[in-house]
């Protein structure tokens, strides 16, 4: 994290010493017998809650939430859940992938976009929550680890990761693009590559909120461009935080096949269902 430019000399020596202090107790947290939860916030001794990836985060109770949150079956392509009767798509693709499939495409999301993730999605997008991207990277790293499709699939078990881009001015104003420390944080946990150069959004859109899906493709083509060869990237891990209707996505990976990319993974936290 770098100071911003100008930062008066005391203030920067200040940031400094919070940085190395920071660094410090980074360090000795795995010793210490207790945390804070990253979630609740509340102080909680160290439990082992059946290894979930998520209990060096998170407090018994909270840990029992995201639980409950990824237990959902989702279609293999595009993340959408499945219903309450996932054996009606065949335990695999929803009814607009099914008339479409692309054994190429495949997509992993860690739950729907909702309660207790929603908030995190939040806190890391609009808070500047960066200390929520250790913690959903783990999250993801596991739901890849766990998921049959890719264990000892040497097409699927590396990947060169590619954050999807923001627009400048979007940068300008937050400062970060949240999809892009998820993909760094992502490429530290799998040993993946990381490129942020090869994909670019080029103009500033209209924001997405409160748009309908035909709005947001609209507003999206022509937005995303492949500026560098793709073909020896390999296998594309596209990451976001939140695939809402998956217009943004379809933006990019329709860029990068255009380009000559073959097989693409999209990842992300969270999932908006229909
Ligand atoms: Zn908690
Ligand atoms: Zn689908």
């Amino acid at each position: 994290m770098k100071p911003p430019n100008r930062m008066p000399a005391t203030k920067h020596r200040l940031y400094r010493f919070w940085l190395s202090a920071r660094h410090a107790f980074e360090q000795a947290d795995p010793w210490l017998p207790w945390r804070v939860c990253t979630a609740c916030e509340q102080p909680f001794r160290r439990h082992a809650t059946a290894g979930h990836a998520l209990c060096a985060w998170l407090c018994t109770s909270c840990t029992k939430h995201v639980a409950i949150a990824q237990r959902t079956v989702r279609c293999v392509q595009c993340a959408l859940p499945l219903g309450p009767r996932p054996q009606a798509f065949g335990w695999t693709r929803c009814r607009h992938c099914k008339a479409n499939p692309d054994p190429d495409l495949q997509a992993l999301v860690c739950s729907d976009y909702s309660p207790p993730a929603d908030d995190w999605i939040q806190t890391m997008k609009y808070r500047k929550g960066w200390g929520m991207v250790p913690m959903l990277a783990d999250w993801l790293a596991d739901q890849w680890r766990q998921d049959h499709r890719f264990a000892q699939n040497r097409d699927w078990t590396s990947c060169t990761l590619l954050p999807v881009p923001s627009s400048p001015g979007r940068l300008r104003q937050r400062g970060y693009n949240q999809a892009a420390l998820l993909a760094k944080a992502l490429g530290q946990r799998l040993n993946w590559r990381l490129n942020t150069d090869t994909l670019h959004k080029t103009e500033d859109t209209q924001s997405q909120a409160g748009l309908d899906k035909a709005g947001r493709l609209q507003n999206l083509q022509h937005v995303f461009r492949v500026v560098k060869p793709v073909q020896r990237l390999g296998t594309i891990a596209l990451v976001d935080d939140v695939i809402t209707t998956g217009a943004t996505t379809a933006a990019c990976v329709h860029a990068l096949r255009r380009a000559g990319a073959q097989r693409i993974l999209v990842m992300a936290i969270c999932r908006t269902p229909e």
